[in-house]
């Protein structure tokens, strides 16, 4: 006999009660030992004892026996083969180890999602992009920087037929052949010394770089890494990448408001320097294979890339723009230098 409180069904009338087990029946009496209720083990519901809440157990037809007497009411739950309350959730959430296991899984999980799921689902869809919407969104990348940062190039005639020379040479030994890259030559006083590529197939070269190569092979250099780029759609995929991190946030953390404020932190930051370090030693590495295969040095390439840090980096640190898409120049040079050994 179990002391407690009989609650009438879908009432918060309740009287002083005792529950007892009898062949898989759950007994309710009153202290005069007159029956209240009785119902058999399947009908009934034991709730979670939460805290300092009485444990309780619903009979299935709206009334409930609840007791503070919680060992009792474990040996009625044995008696009866009830199920354990709440069931794994519950337990999870009464401990603080399952707590703190539950925010360190999430954490991982995010990370990883982050670190290896994003790339991964940004890579299918760069695959899966079909040419034409890559053309529209390089065309509209170069209308955008025509109007603003990028003017038509000044380069002499001589200095441009030279560029070109070069660029037909790399791009035959490039995987889409001569005709499948563009030179778009520009020059912006904004951007400087620099090199892009687009995901149709545009690399676009400013003057000023052009000025800052000592060689052909410098310049050839910086056309097979660009041309590398768009080999492997990293320009697409770094768009994908970058719009998908809020969602992705949102998803695991089910919370939208933060995401907003992460929106427009965490793609500059996670994008911007672990994905592109990726991106930029694949693009190195293919530049000083495609080198070698033309005869060239692949350390001309990284030759340019010292010269370039020192015009984008001054005694203050470098321009945002340089850093955020070329991460760790000093490592790049050192690898291409090995390269150059093989
Ligand atoms: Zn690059």
């Amino acid at each position: 006999m179990i002391e407690g409180r009989y609650f009438y069904p879908h009432a918060t009338r309740f009287v002083a009660a005792r529950a007892s087990a009898a062949s898989g029946m759950l007994r309710v009496e009153a202290l005069d030992g007159s029956l209240l209720n009785e119902a058999p083990a399947k009908s009934l519901r034991l709730s979670p004892a939460l805290g300092r809440l009485p444990a309780r157990l619903s009979l299935g037809d709206g009334s409930h026996f609840e007791s503070d007497d919680r060992a009792g009411i474990e040996s009625l739950r044995r008696e009866l083969k009830l199920r354990a309350p709440g069931g794994l959730l519950h337990r999870i959430e009464r401990s603080w180890r399952g707590i703190t296991l539950a925010v360190l899984a999430t954490a991982a999980l995010s990370y990883g999602f982050v670190a290896f799921g994003v790339p991964f689902i940004a890579r299918k869809l760069a695959e899966a992009t079909p040419p034409s919407i890559a053309v529209a969104m390089s065309r509209q990348t170069m209308q955008i920087l025509d109007g603003r940062a990028l003017a038509p190039s000044a380069l002499k005639p001589k200095d441009r037929a030279r560029l070109e020379a070069l660029f037909r040479k790399v791009s035959a030994h490039e995987p889409r052949g001569a005709g499948g890259y563009t030179l778009l030559m520009r020059r912006g006083p904004g951007v400087g010394a620099n090199a892009f590529a687009l995901p149709d197939g545009s690399v676009v070269v400013t003057d000023a770089l052009y000025a800052l190569a000592k060689n052909d092979e410098e310049i050839e250099g910086v056309l097979a890494h660009e041309m590398s780029h768009v080999n492997h759609a990293h320009g697409l995929q770094r768009v994908y990448q970058a719009s998908m991190i809020p969602a992705a946030i949102a998803l695991l953390t089910g919370d939208v408001s933060q995401v907003s404020q992460m929106a427009t932190v965490l793609p500059g930051i996670l994008v911007q320097s672990a994905y592109s370090r990726n991106f930029e030693q694949q693009a190195d590495d293919d530049a000083a294979a495609i080198l070698r295969a033309m005869g060239a040095k692949p350390s001309r390439l990284g030759d340019l890339l010292l010269r370039l840090e020192e015009v984008h980096c001054h005694k203050g640190g470098c321009a945002p723009s340089w850093l955020g898409s070329h991460p760790e120049t000093a490592a790049r040079v050192e690898r291409l230098r090995q390269e150059t050994g093989k």
